[in-house]
């Protein structure tokens, strides 16, 4: 399985918020889409579930056009953790949970005892089965997010797409999130792509990364080819030292300063 992002641009009126931007993600890949603020990120995944349509360009899911399926269909391949999950109900976990099962349903059919055992499989997955019963807005910012993740994969998806799933989170409850989305793909075969701000930890979790800049892609490729320091110093205009922790082997990067060079610009 693979999705295919090919020559996607959008704009919002005057802004061109993407130009031409391609790339592929294999089944069991996590990719990292990286970037200033206002570069495209956001708007990339929106393009890919649908929530915008593109101006340009074509999204396939192996040779499915996504841009020729309805909003139920789309939603059995893709499943979305966005950025912000405001509910404003009081709704039981395990009823958020379920949420996830409504593309799957006939107009007039409840959920069954399917759906259910669905949705406790994917609490299971995400350590918040303990929670069913518990109302959402009795709950942690962590154990909210991990709520979110299971309703998109009750949803069966077989791409997930995270918007800057660990803002907010403390540090131990971002290791957490990452390391059960890279589960997800390397155990169930699932194609993520997520957004970051977080170098460090796009570097560390996401097998590639997009880096983009002005609606376009700078750097695309492995996270050691795409963090390089001239890369970083080009785009977010900072001096970073890069080092190798051996113990997670991976880079690490500390920023330094503006960049004298580009700070005048
Ligand atoms: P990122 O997620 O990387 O911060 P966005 O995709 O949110 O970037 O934004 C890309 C560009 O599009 C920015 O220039 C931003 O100001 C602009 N933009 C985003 N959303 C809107 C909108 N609803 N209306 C007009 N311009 C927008």
């Amino acid at each position: 399985m693979k999705l295919r992002v090919n020559g996607v641009c959008f704009s919002y009126e005057s802004v061109m918020a993407l130009d031409d931007v391609s790339f592929e993600v294999n089944r069991g890949e996590v990719l990292g889409i990286i970037g200033p603020n206002g570069s495209g990120k956001t708007t990339l995944l929106r393009c890919i579930n649908r929530a915008l349509d593109p101006e340009r360009g074509t999204i396939l899911i192996d040779a499915k056009d996504i841009l020729k399926l309805d909003r139920k269909e789309i939603a059995k391949e893709i499943g979305v953790v966005p950025q912000n999950s405001t509910i404003h109900f009081p709704f039981t976990v395990l009823d958020i949970v379920l949420m996830g099962r409504t593309p799957h349903l006939g107009r007039l059919n409840g959920e069954s005892t399917k759906d259910l055992r669905i949705a406790r499989n994917a609490m299971k997955i995400t350590n918040t089965l303990h929670l069913a019963e518990r109302s959402i807005d009795e709950i942690s910012g962590g154990e909210k997010q991990r709520i979110i993740i299971a309703r998109a994969l009750t949803q069966e998806p077989r791409i997930l797409l995270l918007d800057e799933p660990t803002l907010h989170l403390d540090i131990n409850h971002q290791l957490e999130i990452l390391e059960l989305v890279n589960d997800l793909a390397n155990k169930k075969g699932i194609i993520v792509v997520l957004v970051s701000h977080d170098l460090n930890l796009a570097g560390r979790y996401c097998n590639r990364l997009v880096l983009l800049n002005k609606g376009s892609i700078f750097s695309m490729g492995r996270p050691e080819e795409v963090l390089t320091r001239k890369n970083i110093s080009d785009v977010y205009n900072i001096e970073v030292e890069i080092s190798y922790n051996k113990s997670i082997k991976t880079n690490t990067f500390i920023p330094i300063a503006v960049s004298k060079n580009r700070s005048s610009k």
